[in-house]
């Protein structure tokens, strides 16, 4: 499932060849996604430019010149392309293609999500940071206000994992299974410790493996599961540098004690019961 760092991966190989481009043409296939697509969706974007591309959590913003930008969330399985004439990509079934831009410079940006639990919608600009998505989403990873301070605050008193606590999207967004594992791995905590028990330490240590791993995970265009593909069509490099996500059974590349996979709010949980505590 698409993360934060896929997100931003895709967004940046984007920037490069949709921004400043004109939707010429739109085609919609298949309109059930999480929801309908709407039924005036290509007449309100046919003719618009795309001025700016940006993120916030787990959601893809093309920004179009108007009133609305286009809101993209990639859903378990989805995936936006940029295809050239004559593209051709095996990974890829036609069948799951439920949404086609032709740009103005003959190439296409397509959407393909064979699960169909992504969204793509139109939203007015000005009532973007209001829509139902964005609305209560806690402060960027990536940001300054995502801190050991801040962090500390939200963990204390609470019972909940911590695991289940940095993957709140309200707490701090776009953190999902894949990565919350990698950071707490990383931090040298355990996925199943109460937030509120904690210590100031160790919730230093996960601010500071957050960004880090995040980094590192967008440098490498995220992780490959299932269909995700980078904008290209390539897989992202950084399943080559999971220490502990998907590796049940395996040793730790630290201490060689077999990695253990536990149920924490219903998601798998890896984590190594030696460097972890
Ligand atoms: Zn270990």
């Amino acid at each position: 499932m698409p993360e934060l760092p896929e997100v931003e991966s895709l967004r940046r190989i984007l920037v490069r060849s949709a921004v400043g481009r004109t939707i010429v043409k739109v085609r919609v296939g298949e309109k059930r996604l999480r929801q309908s697509v709407a039924s005036d969706f290509a007449a309100n974007i046919i003719g618009r430019r795309i001025v700016k591309l940006s993120r916030r959590a787990k959601y893809l913003i093309v920004e179009l010149d108007g009133d609305h930008v286009m809101l993209v969330h990639l859903g378990m399985s989805g995936s936006l392309t940029h295809r050239q004439a004559g593209f051709r990509v095996d990974d890829f079934d036609p069948r799951h293609d439920h949404l086609e831009f032709l740009l103005d410079d003959d190439t296409r940006l397509v959407y393909n999500d064979p699960r169909r639990f992504g969204l793509i919608r139109l939203v007015e600009r000005a009532a973007l940071t209001s829509t139902a998505e964005l609305k209560g989403l806690g402060p960027e990873p990536l940001s300054r206000e995502f801190s050991a301070g801040y962090l500390a605050a939200k963990a204390r008193g609470r019972t909940a994992a911590i695991k289940n606590v940095i993957m709140d999207q309200r707490i701090v967004a776009g953190i999902g299974n894949i990565y919350a594992s990698e950071i707490l791995f990383r931090a040298g905590v355990r996925p199943t410790r109460r937030a509120g028990r904690v210590t100031r330490g160790e919730i230093e240590k996960i601010a500071a493996a957050t960004p880090l791993i995040l980094r590192a995970a967008i440098g490498s265009n995220g992780t490959t599961f299932r269909s995700y593909r980078d904008s290209r069509g390539q897989p992202g490099r950084f399943a080559d540098r999971l220490r502990v996500y998907g590796r049940e059974g395996e040793p730790c590349f630290t201490c060689s004690t077999p990695i253990r996979n536990i149920v924490v709010g219903q998601r798998a949980s890896f984590y190594c019961p030696k460097c972890q505590r």
